[in-house]
């Protein structure tokens, strides 16, 4: 996995709970990229996306800084990337870390999805040219159902598979509340 920080959190901490939130579905999590940002205190935030492609431009949200130019650069990915935000210390810490490992394990179904090669393209239109509501995407249905059977299995967000991960973000979180 290639993370991509753009938070103030430890990187082995995120990396090692993204990590294991892969695995949690079976994804292949060599050579994909994962962008995690901090997302905005107040209003609504998308918590995750995943694409399909096989390359992207991880520091693209910097096109306000200065450093605009030397940052861009195309970064290939093995397989998708997904950006997910961080949990937010707003929140009880083991909740929200709860949450953020729920929506990882959700945006890694979809990158499964990408991996695998019997399935078709995703969010084919409709008879009436629409895509269907978000919720009643095959795609969509398909990444709860990887979370679901993962939370089956013990290893979704109250599971024991990733208790130790959880726990050390959610301290990374604590410390963060103490420091401000
Ligand atoms: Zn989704």
């Amino acid at each position: 996995m290639k993370l991509y920080n753009h938070t103030k959190y430890p990187d082995a901490v995120l990396e090692s709970l993204l990590v294991k939130a892969g695995k949690a579905v079976g994804a292949r999590t060599t050579g994909v990229v994962v962008i995690v940002n901090q997302g905005r205190q107040f209003g609504a935030s998308i918590p995750g996306c995943a694409y399909r492609a096989t390359s992207v431009r991880p520091n693209l949200r910097m096109k306000r800084d200065q450093n605009y130019l030397i940052n861009i650069r195309w970064v290939k990915t093995d397989g998708g990337y997904f950006t997910i935000v961080a949990p937010h210390w707003n929140r009880p810490a083991l909740e929200a870390v709860q949450n953020f490992y729920a929506t990882a394990v959700h945006e890694w179904g979809h990158i499964k999805d990408f991996q695998r090669k019997d399935l078709p393209e995703w969010s084919r239109r409709d008879s009436s040219g629409r895509r269907p509501r978000w919720e009643d995407r095959p795609e969509e249905i398909r990444a709860n159902e990887y979370r679901d059977s993962a939370r089956s299995q013990g290893k979704g967000e109250n599971g024991s598979y990733a208790y130790e991960e959880i726990v050390g973000l959610a301290l990374a979180l604590e410390e963060r509340k103490e420091s401000k």
